[in-house]
């Protein structure tokens, strides 16, 4: 698969994002899912699969509990390095926000564990042609068996990312373990380590203080009284 979208959309000499090289890891198949603090907050899973990551975002985030179906949006593939992206994505750059690596690990295709990665690999592609990939994730937060299924009436990117009933299932909420899997820093963490959110200063270029803020505002009350006592 090309990563020429991926590329289109992005400005190397602007973010701190990889270029992107097709590589892979040799004897398991890698996942990833990063928390993105972007214009909506939302999580992105990826997998890897022929030499680059397969993505979804999913706007709720994954979840543990087999009653929930939670939206996963596929998204052009993003390279195989893009899995230990961590940090911010400069303002007025696609996808401008922090990124944590929230969860990572290896994956396998459910039902095939026993079978090599390249043969496991073949059949992960043949099911995500299909728009119905079963897979067990063994990372730090999300662990057991999942399926990605495509929703048919929902145009062409639209898929369901669903727990399957097993002994990782649980109705706890897995997002509120919202620390980097990688550096155990929130999200605010990593933008305050880069400089701060990219999204916050955006908008504060942009906006101009009101009447009630400059009266909120202590140090330009202070500099009025300087400015009164000494004439
Ligand atoms: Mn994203």
């Amino acid at each position: 698969m090309s990563l020429s979208l991926y590329k289109k959309k992005r400005s190397f000499n602007e973010t701190p994002e990889p270029k992107g090289k097709k590589k892979s890891s040799a004897r398991s198949l890698k996942f990833v899912v990063q928390k993105h603090d972007a214009t909506n907050l939302h999580y992105d899973l990826r997998l890897e699969m022929e030499g680059v990551l397969k993505s979804w975002a999913v706007p709720k985030g994954p979840s543990l509990n087999p009653q929930d179906k939670r939206l996963a949006m596929m998204v052009e593939d993003h390279p195989f390095d893009y899995r230990n992206f961590e940090g911010t994505i400069p303002a007025g750059n696609y996808g401008a926000g922090t990124v944590m690596v929230w969860d990572e690990g290896i994956y396998t295709a459910m039902g095939f564990e026993a079978e090599p990665t390249k043969k496991q690999e073949k059949i992960l592609l043949e099911e995500l042609k299909k728009g119905d990939v079963k897979i067990v994730l063994h990372g730090e937060k999300l662990k057991g068996a999942f399926a990605l299924v495509k929703i048919k009436s929902r145009g062409e990117n639209a898929w369901l990312l669903i727990k399957k009933e097993d002994e990782a299932a649980t109705d706890k909420d897995v997002t509120k373990k919202d620390k980097s899997v990688k550096t155990k820093r929130t999200l605010s963490q990593i933008a305050e380590d880069a400089g701060g959110n990219p999204r916050e200063k955006k908008s504060l270029t942009k906006k101009t203080p009101g009447p009630v803020q400059l009266l909120n505002n202590r140090s330009n009350k202070k500099a009025r009284v300087k400015k009164k006592s000494t004439t």
